[in-house]
């Protein structure tokens, strides 16, 4: 049924429940509006959905708003577009930069999985496919209509939206997205009180409807000196002549950690121990941090000096020498649940070795590698065999680019009066419960918590 005038849906087409495949639509009688397009990941129940029909026909979708460039709100992109979306994908200028990196290796993981799996057989279908393929996400990248923060879009009498910073990457940001005389902001994902690369998270005094995230709605992240933890576990697979394996997500992760590096090596404080980027995306993203200095809130000198002690590891041959010596050395490698890319090349290298540390840096969602390793799991599966986890094994959670529980509630403590309603999504069910629980215990606001694919009539 359409819904009457001055009245819109909500609904919730991934990112709930969960804290991947992110998609929000929200319809008026005259347009339907996508907020993220996210790709399902981890667990098998969740990945599926990616193979099923899309809930309402692409072809119909107007208009297509980035908060960011992760894959969990931009990987489902590609296919939208294959399926039919014509409409513009509204992002900021980073964002835009980002999204392609990110959804071309995205695309080239896929082919290979898909080709690798048919060459070795390991697959249960007969013929595996790519979810998309690099030449999607080519013809995808022609419909971004990249933005400006604080610049209004207008996309009919009726609805219009800015874009605010998120702090949580580069270019990431909340909308601000009014619908008729309604003001609802959807968080993305939000950014730590105090970022260590980016400008801290808009403080937004009202709204009707909120939409916030919760991934670490359940938690508050140690106030840990980062720069001490991660020396710690540098000096400690020093001693042991070891490999440091930290799996990092290319985007933001990878420049904070090299940012901390930077900044051990100028207080001299690094062993003499070679430092290696092994990721196509990771080097690629680190140029587009290089050419938005000022979205950044470090210094330009910091930002252009940065980088220089890291050895960047560009092609195939120069990657399987360095998967193959055994010396002391940190490697940065993607991807961060080591669900694909060089991460998992030396972890069949080295992972068997007590001497070498697997360094965990990020949130390891539900069903990846990531998760089943820091969980204890004794063996792991690579290349369709099995390997034993031996190597030490590490986690420094409070480098989280997710503001924690006290965080979000700081941040909702801006608004000076009590929406019509908060919706929660974007995190596990007892993630997202903790954070209800805090909200209606603090603000005593109306709370919902959508289902998948679950509509809201608002007025
Ligand atoms: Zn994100």
């Amino acid at each position: 049924m359409k819904p009457k005038e001055n009245t819109f849906t909500l609904t919730f087409l991934g990112g709930a429940g969960t804290v991947t495949g992110s998609k929000i639509l929200i319809e008026t009688p005259q347009k339907k509006v996508l907020i993220d397009c996210g790709l399902f990941q981890g667990l098998k129940e969740l990945r599926k959905h990616n193979w099923e029909d899309f809930p309402i026909d692409p072809s119909s979708i107007d208009e297509l708003i980035l908060t960011h460039a992760h894959l969990d709100h931009c990987g489902y992109i590609p296919l939208l577009v294959k399926k039919g979306f014509k409409g513009s994908i509204h992002c900021t200028y980073p964002s835009k930069e980002l999204a392609e990196i990110i959804l071309l290796d995205s695309a080239k993981i896929q082919e290979e999985d898909a080709e690798r799996a048919s060459r070795y057989n390991y697959s249960k279908h007969s013929k595996p496919e790519p979810l998309y393929k690099i030449a999607d996400v080519v013809i995808a990248m022609k419909q971004f209509v990249p933005h400006d923060l604080h610049e209004w879009i207008i996309v009919d009498e009726n609805i219009k939206f800015q874009l605010l910073n998120a702090g949580h990457i580069l270019g990431s940001s909340f909308v601000d997205l009014r619908v008729h005389d309604k003001k609802i902001v959807f968080s993305g994902d939000i950014g730590r009180k105090d970022p260590m690369l980016m400008y801290p998270p808009a403080k937004i005094e009202d709204a009707d409807y909120i939409v916030l995230e919760s991934t670490y709605g359940d938690r508050v992240h140690e106030i840990a000196d980062v720069k001490s933890e991660l020396l710690k576990v540098i000096n400690e697979t020093y001693q042991n002549r070891g490999v440091l394996m930290i799996p990092s997500f290319a985007v933001e992760r990878t420049q904070e950690l090299i940012y901390l590096l930077y900044q051990l090596r100028l207080e001299d404080k690094l062993p003499k121990i070679p430092i290696y980027l092994d990721s196509p995306m990771g080097i690629h993203s680190s140029n587009v941090y290089n050419s938005y200095q000022d979205w950044q809130n470090i210094s330009h000198y910091e930002l252009s000096n940065m980088y220089s002690d890291v050895i960047f590891i560009s092609n195939f041959e120069q990657s399987k020498a360095t998967v193959a010596d055994k010396h002391p050395k940190i490697i940065l490698a993607g991807s961060g649940m080591m669900e694909g890319g060089r991460i998992l090349h030396y972890m069949n290298q080295h992972i068997e070795n007590e001497k070498n540390t697997l360094l965990f840096v990020g949130f390891q969602g539900e069903g990846t590698r990531g998760r089943a390793i820091l969980e204890g799991s004794p063996e792991i599966k690579f290349f369709g065999e099995y390997r034993q986890v031996n190597c030490q094994i590490r986690s420094i959670s409070s480098l989280s680019a997710h503001a924690d529980q006290g965080e979000m509630l700081d941040w909702l403590r801006n608004f000076k009066k009590a929406p019509t309603k908060i919706f929660l999504n974007h995190g596990e069910p007892h993630q997202t419960d903790a954070l209800r629980a805090k909200i209606e215990f603090e603000f005593d606001w109306s709370i919902e918590i959508p289902k998948l694919n679950q509509q809201y009539t608002l007025t």
